[in-house]
């Protein structure tokens, strides 16, 4: 088993800005995307030796010509401007500093370098570790630390280049991915599965009625998990939508994106994962590739902001995709654990049970 890495020394040095967005009465901070988290997963990789176990693939930027395959002229322009200039918003907190506009498309290039890998079969699966994420962005509009929309940029121009019909994408960031939600609303050869909080960000979307739109219609599954959930929760979305989805639908490949921010100590979400949750749904979508597509699996990074506890996350997907284990053990696994209300709660089954209903009826209209 060959498992592509991409990281690039760039992805650090990413400006996500000072934290202005909720107003004037709000003392100034940094922004919570920084880049420690992400550091600190290199770092964790390096210093447990699993770095030598994966295969380095080299990312480069993306095109504005591949850009465009998603977002607009308009849009592209002005980020660049924000980033010739002395910076600013690219839309709702969004925002870029000077000479970030390369580094936004490094993420993306790395993105679709990291799909091209393992199309071409140079690599079985691979791990983007990029920054900035991507699946809050639409065609016009940043949001959520999201500049470009990396994983719909890797779809779109691999299916450009003929390299890819029908793709998967499994949301697993805390946060709604309504930026890839968006990009393939209509498109019934890319099935866009999300699992997040429930109403968090944005708060305008993400339900369980978001199913898509015509041809698309029943190729877009939600699953707004209450606030609270863990490790319980996450499993059975997967068990019971994620993988009778994914079955239903037979990818060609299935692209993760991987956001981090479900972890137990993440400032930006409610939920309760561990690095064991992160390892299982690793696991369980590892195992789905194997039976439906070669073992095909590209994650892309998006979210995660507790840099002490994200890096053991990001350690158990990466084990899992290489097919082996270090001998490092995340010291705060069993104390989160224990936490009270990790199992599957009542009010959880309810929304994952409707999720499976909607899931099984659209699959119905798919055959
Ligand atoms: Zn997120």
């Amino acid at each position: 088993m060959t498992t592509g890495f991409i990281w690039d020394e760039r992805f650090a040095w990413f400006d996500a800005g000072p934290n202005r967005r909720r107003g004037p009465f709000y003392s100034p901070m940094a922004a919570y995307d920084t880049r420690e988290s992400k550091e600190r997963i290199r770092e964790l990789l390096v210093a447990s030796g699993l770095v030598d176990r994966l295969m380095p693939v080299s990312p480069r930027l993306m095109t504005e010509e591949e850009l465009l395959r998603y977002h607009t002229p308009e849009y592209i322009a002005k980020v660049k401007a924000l980033s010739d200039g002395g910076g600013g918003d690219a839309g709702e907190g969004a925002y870029l500093g000077r000479n970030c506009y390369d580094i936004a498309r490094l993420s993306a290039g790395a993105s679709l370098e990291a799909l091209y890998a393992v199309l071409d079969g140079r690599v079985d699966n691979a791990y983007a570790l990029v920054r900035p994420c991507g699946h809050h962005a639409t065609r016009d509009f940043g949001r959520g630390f999201s500049i470009f929309c990396n994983i719909a940029l890797a779809i779109l121009n691999a299916k450009a280049q003929g390299k890819v019909e029908r793709v998967a994408v499994v949301d697993w960031d805390v946060h709604h991915g309504n930026g890839t939600q968006d990009a393939f609303y209509s498109d019934p050869s890319v099935l866009t599965i999300s699992l997040h909080q429930a109403g968090y960000y944005p708060p305008d979307s993400g339900w369980l009625n978001e199913t898509g739109d015509g041809p698309g219609r029943g190729y877009n599954i939600n699953i707004p998990l209450p606030p609270g959930s863990g490790h319980g929760a996450y499993v059975e979305t997967m068990k019971q939508v994620v993988l009778p989805a994914l079955r239903q639908f037979r990818p060609e490949v299935i692209m993760v994106a991987s956001g981090l921010d479900a972890n137990a100590h993440d400032p930006l979400a409610r939920m309760m994962c561990h690095s064991g949750t992160y390892r299982e749904m690793a696991t369980l979508v590892k195992t789905a590739a194997e039976e439906l597509c070669g073992g095909r699996v590209v994650a892309c990074h998006e979210g995660g902001y507790a840099p002490a506890y994200v890096p053991w996350c990001a350690l158990a997907i990466m084990e899992v995709f290489a097919g082996t284990k270090t001998s490092f053990q995340d010291p705060a696994l069993k104390w989160i654990e224990g936490w009270p209300g990790q199992d599957l709660q009542p009010h959880q089954a309810d929304v994952i049970g409707k999720a499976a209903t909607v899931m099984k009826n659209i699959s119905a209209a798919m055959r």
